[in-house]
């Protein structure tokens, strides 16, 4: 069988790329070329899924911050729905509502703190919570073949990687590589409060997700897609949704 790269045409020196940019460049033609281009809409879920294709993006958004409210309560009930979906409904395939784009940190567990069970939050989660091209690629996915209704960009309190950012010393291995796409919000936020800082990454991050990705900025300005900047409070559990800058806002 033939590599990857064996189907790459030759390539001119001055574009030469890396073999990490031509693995994935392979990688993209091939899922083009296969399962999203066949699924170009959302497919239908099944009758008894418990999930309603015509839901708004405010209605999806309205459910998981009830989810976070039961969470905050300490009340969840997303737990006792588990297995009963994974036997009914998980190997028909996935109808996630929302979208996270969440820090890695350990004090964040998406559908926990959402009270969502499996199947319901399509989760992307990096320290920062920073739009990396890969992080796009994903949500891009959720959007275009999963038809999630809203994108929540969820920074949260004591954020290790954004005070590090704001710090900017000199750190081991790759985690340096987090921080420019830390730094516009350090340098916006015009702080050195750690809380604020954070806030402002919530809010670029958001609109760098429209702005770097056709796919999302077309589903917003149709009304299709919501895309929410929040902050988590690690020691109440609350998720508080922040302002939607006009920029990000539907313009038609
Ligand atoms: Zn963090």
């Amino acid at each position: 069988m033939a590599s990857a790269c064996d189907r790459n045409e030759p390539i001119s020196p001055k574009i030469a790329l890396s073999r990490r940019d031509m693995l994935l460049a392979s990688a993209a033609a091939a899922l083009v070329a296969g399962p999203i281009s066949a699924a170009a809409a959302p497919s239908t879920p099944p009758p008894g899924a418990g999930i309603d294709p015509a839901m708004t993006p405010d209605q999806a958004l309205a459910e998981i911050m009830a989810g976070n409210a039961r969470f905050v309560a300490g009340a969840p009930i997303a737990h006792l729905k588990d297995l009963e979906i994974i036997r009914a409904h998980a190997v028909e395939g996935q109808w996630p509502i929302a979208g996270v784009l969440s820090c890695a940190d350990s004090r964040a567990p998406v559908e926990m703190v959402f009270d969502e069970p499996m199947g319901r939050l399509f989760v992307t989660r990096v320290a920062g919570n920073i739009t990396t091209p890969e992080i796009i690629a994903s949500l891009e996915y959720g959007v275009a073949v999963l038809g999630i209704k809203v994108i929540v960009v969820m920074g949260h309190s004591s954020c290790g990687a954004v005070k590090a950012a704001m710090q900017n010393a000199e750190v081991p291995g790759q985690i340096s590589a987090l921080f420019p796409a830390l730094l516009p919000a350090v340098y916006m936020s015009k702080s050195k409060d750690p809380t604020i800082v954070t806030r402002t990454n919530a809010t670029i991050q958001a609109a760098t997700l429209i702005n770097a990705s056709t796919v999302i900025e077309d589903a917003v300005q149709s009304g299709a897609l919501k895309v929410v900047p929040a902050v988590y409070d690690v020691g109440t559990g609350k998720v508080e949704l922040l302002p939607i800058p006009e920029a990000m806002r539907v313009k038609k």
